[in-house]
């Protein structure tokens, strides 16, 4: 798997934002330097993200996803949607279609239920309207496409309402995955890291809801033992089971309070940066 950061610029300031456009100021981006960046990278599935990839536009955007395809690989493109709202039905058709050769999906960040909440963790004005826009119209252009719904300290308590919402608003949508906060970038520190055992009253709701309703879940960083009779929705037990390499062994570390748990083998243990916050499970 490789993540490509297209650029540093975005239509949101979100709270959670691991690539900050503060952080510095974008170098020259074109689609050669991209090609050759994705051409040196580990095999396997190319992550487009931003920065918001969409800015690129369409003719650049199925340039790459092309050359993508052409590499024998497939792609995330990840997205907040708002462009995806705002740009002509055919660049949209466009885009579509290109994803779908090179055997990709949108992954579109779908942080909230309602406009206030959205504004609160987006700092889009307008944003959730766009966003619910854009996601059903990638849908009515035939794209596959996963949310991504992250879990911080500000959005933890609406997770069954949000549920409730896909389920009412979302319908098309492949899958939802469910994936606590990285205390990185924007969210570096203690602010947006609620604790699991906050959370997981509130997430095994959501995924009792998303259950009845047939939407196909999974969550990421937050471990299984935390996630109830949803255990197995955890996206790490696979890959550990299958024996996989990847950020999850990097970011992740078992603590003492593991010891003796019934998922030792099938769990790398909880985020490093979670443990540096609130210094145990
Ligand atoms: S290994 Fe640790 S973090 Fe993972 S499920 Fe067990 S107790 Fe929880």
């Amino acid at each position: 798997m490789a993540l490509i950061h297209l650029f540093r610029k975005c239509n949101q300031r979100c709270v959670f934002c691991s690539y900050p456009a503060e952080r510095g100021a974008d170098g020259p981006a074109s689609l050669k330097t991209w090609l050759k960046e994705i051409a040196a990278m580990p095999p396997g599935l190319v992550q487009l993200s931003g920065g918001e990839p969409l800015l690129a536009g369409a003719d650049n955007l199925c340039l790459l996803l092309a050359a993508v395809k052409k590499l024998g690989r497939s792609a995330e493109l990840q997205t907040n949607a708002l462009a995806a709202a705002e740009m002509t039905e055919e660049e949209r058709g466009r885009i579509v279609r290109a994803l779908k050769v090179a055997g990709g999906y949108f992954n579109v960040n779908f942080p909230a239920s309602n406009p206030a909440l959205d504004y609160k963790i987006t700092r889009a004005r307008g944003g959730f309207k766009k966003r619910l826009n854009g996601v059903k119209r990638l849908v009515k252009a035939g794209a596959t496409v996963r949310l991504t719904h992250v879990i911080s300290s500000l959005n933890y308590r609406d997770l069954p309402a949000f549920a409730a919402f896909a389920a009412k608003n979302l319908k098309g949508i492949a899958w939802l995955q469910f994936s606590y906060i990285k205390g990185v970038g924007r969210a570096d520190g203690a602010k947006y890291l609620p604790e699991y055992k906050a959370v997981q009253p509130f997430l095994e709701k959501a995924l009792f809801i998303c259950r009845e309703n047939k939407i196909h879940c999974e969550v990421d960083h937050i471990p299984p033992c935390f996630l109830g009779e949803f255990c197995r929705l955890n996206v790490d037990m696979v890959k550990m089971r299958d024996g996989v390499k990847g950020p999850h062994l990097e970011e992740k570390k078992r603590v003492p309070a593991c010891r003796g748990c019934r998922f030792i083998k099938l769990c790398p243990g909880p985020r490093k940066d979670y443990i540096a916050v609130h210094k145990s499970l």
